[in-house]
């Protein structure tokens, strides 16, 4: 079985969503079924299981549903990079932009320490933005970022290739 295009079938492709000329990729049938579901994190399970890693960091908010099963399965502890004013404790922050505007994503200032081994986890790829942002808090706190790990990467954003010719490795499993 090729579990990439299995599962890229359980993707639905929802058109002109948030707005006009937008093809959304919603998660939510992989994660409802069971058996795919499954399959998912297996596939991140087996690739990281042997990597050493320490925490996992999930992107606010679907990288969350993903990373904290993770995390679990790892036996590692589970870390939110959330966006802006989410947090209670002191925190760092990153803007980064989007297609309208800016956007900030934060953390909290002891959420790791330096040297330890993160995991950078979210849903999708698309201009890459997010996943840079997220990289970039975790450099600040002196985190040494194993990978970034997404479900989707979408290759005609380029985002992908963005991320990966800043030197911050990044898997997919499907595209
Ligand atoms: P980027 O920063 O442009 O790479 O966008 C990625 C972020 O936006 C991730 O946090 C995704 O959850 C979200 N996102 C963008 N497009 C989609 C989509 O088609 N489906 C699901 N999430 C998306």
């Amino acid at each position: 079985i090729d579990y990439a295009s299995y599962l890229k079938g359980w993707i639905r492709a929802v058109p002109n969503w948030p707005h006009d000329g937008v093809m959304f990729r919603d998660i939510t049938p992989l994660l409802q079924n069971p058996k795919t579901f499954r399959m998912l994190i297996d596939i991140f399970v087996h690739r990281y299981m042997d990597q050493k890693i320490d925490l996992v960091a999930g992107l606010d908010a679907r990288g969350f549903i993903i990373g904290s099963v993770l995390a679990y399965e790892l036996n590692v502890g589970f870390i939110p990079i959330r966006k802006k004013g989410k947090l209670p404790f002191t925190t760092v922050a990153e803007e980064y932009e989007l297609e309208y505007g800016n956007a900030t994503v934060e953390m909290h200032t002891d959420a790791c320490k330096p040297g330890d081994r993160v995991l950078l986890i979210d849903d999708l790829v698309a201009t890459g933005g997010t996943m840079m942002a997220g990289y970039h808090l975790l450099q600040k706190l002196g985190a040494e970022v194993v990978e970034a790990a997404a479900i989707i990467e979408l290759p005609e954003l380029g985002g992908a290739k963005l991320v990966r010719d800043d030197g911050l490795s990044l898997f997919t499993v499907c595209s």
